[in-house]
């Protein structure tokens, strides 16, 4: 009998299966791979210090990736996993015009705030840019009228993370099936579950509120060696491209209401690009590499789910969704954090966290 199971292996199942098996824990992972998984399409920006969703609880979550992610890089190294895709590459906000140029001095104060959970221990990290500056950072970039940089900001390979979390959870002996779970009865007895399903959890746990919102996403060829070093690149309008070493990747469509499809439309394609061309001009000539359709969990409250759920039936059965679009800023601390939960191995500090996030 397994001590954990996880239903799940996006970002989050991965990281609460790679947890347990760091705490010697025997684990069993079920991951159906059903198409629009979100991790597959996500983009993999990494700036928890310029969430600027401060009211919520969420900025616990912020914080907590902050320190955790150079933590969780560190570790997978150490287990020989080396291709996550991750880099500290900054990041780039942009103001186009005079009246976003006033928005952006607005969210820059806003962000050097050191009361902030999130605020970057170094507060020189966060500062302006002059627009010649922006442009030589980010050399498609359209021209504009303010930026302003913050350099602890990072970028993730998705899947690679995922597959690292998996494969250095599997070397320490998860056993990982590729199946649909039908119910929680259905799965092999264990000490506890940990119900990380994305977009997909309410089939298994339906009193969650949430829902899959689709983000169609562009990759494009980018013939210059220096463009894996370019940062992230975010206007105020919601839309961002991002670099790596042959790609920049532009994104996203937010689409309520389209269901569990993760279909690729001629609207959605449209708006990426408008948008994207608008604020970088000089990508217009980049060959197409690939679209992306992923479905992100969105929690009807407006952040996550994480910790036991007593309405289950089961008084072993814990949750890790919700993430939408920030999962893999978030995702690796919380389905970390509620492994640890799962096995009675988590610290105080961890617990007090986790209660805000209660289902
Ligand atoms: C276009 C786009 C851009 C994004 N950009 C970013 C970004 O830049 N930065 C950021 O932080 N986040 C971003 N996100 C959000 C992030 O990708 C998601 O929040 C995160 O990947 C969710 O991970 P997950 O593991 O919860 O779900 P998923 O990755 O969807 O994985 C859930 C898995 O559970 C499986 N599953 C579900 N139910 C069952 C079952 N009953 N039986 C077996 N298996 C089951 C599914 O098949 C699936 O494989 C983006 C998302 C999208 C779509």
């Amino acid at each position: 009998m397994p001590d954990l199971v996880v239903v799940g292996g996006g970002v989050v199942g991965a990281a609460a299966a790679w947890q347990a098996t760091r705490r010697g824990a025997s684990v069993v992972l079920v991951d159906a791979r059903a198409p629009g998984r979100a991790t597959d399409a996500g983009a993999g920006i990494v700036s928890p210090e310029t969430e600027p969703r401060d009211a919520s609880p969420t900025h616990l979550l912020s914080a907590a990736a902050q320190s955790f992610y150079p933590e969780l890089i560190a570790a997978l190294e150490a287990d020989g996993q080396t291709e996550t895709g991750y880099a500290r590459c900054g990041k780039l906000v942009v103001a186009l015009d005079d009246e976003q140029a006033g928005w952006l001095s607005a969210y820059l104060e806003m962000l050097r705030d050191p009361e902030r959970a999130a605020a970057p221990a170094d507060p020189t990290t966060l500062h302006e840019v002059d627009p010649a500056e922006a442009q030589a950072m980010f050399p498609p970039l359209a021209p504009v009228t303010g930026a302003f940089v913050s350099e602890d900001a990072a970028r993730v390979d998705g899947r690679l993370l995922e597959r690292a979390l998996l494969a250095s959870a599997a070397a320490r002996g998860a056993v990982i099936e590729h199946r649909q779970v039908e119910r929680l009865a259905d799965l092999p007895a264990s000490d506890a579950v940990v119900v990380a399903g994305g977009a997909w959890s309410p089939a298994l746990v339906p009193d969650l509120d949430v829902r899959p919102q689709r983000g169609q996403i562009l990759h494009l060829a980018v013939d210059d060696p220096g463009c894996g070093r370019w940062p992230v690149l975010t206007p105020l309008t919601g839309h961002y491209l991002l670099a790596f070493a042959d790609r920049v990747v532009i994104g996203a469509t937010r689409e309520d209401g389209a269901g569990f499809e993760p279909a690729l439309t001629a609207a959605g394609q449209h708006e990426v690009l408008t948008n994207a061309l608008s604020v970088a001009p000089g990508l217009a000539g980049a060959p197409v590499l690939e679209w992306r359709v992923g479905l992100r969990p969105v929690a009807g409250r407006g952040y996550p789910y994480l910790g036991a759920v007593p309405s289950s039936g089961h008084d072993h059965v814990f949750v890790a969704t919700g993430h939408g679009p920030t999962g893999l800023t978030w995702g690796p601390w919380s389905g970390a954090a509620v492994a640890d939960l799962a096995l009675g191995a988590s610290s105080e500090a961890d617990r007090a966290v986790l209660a805000r996030f209660a289902p």
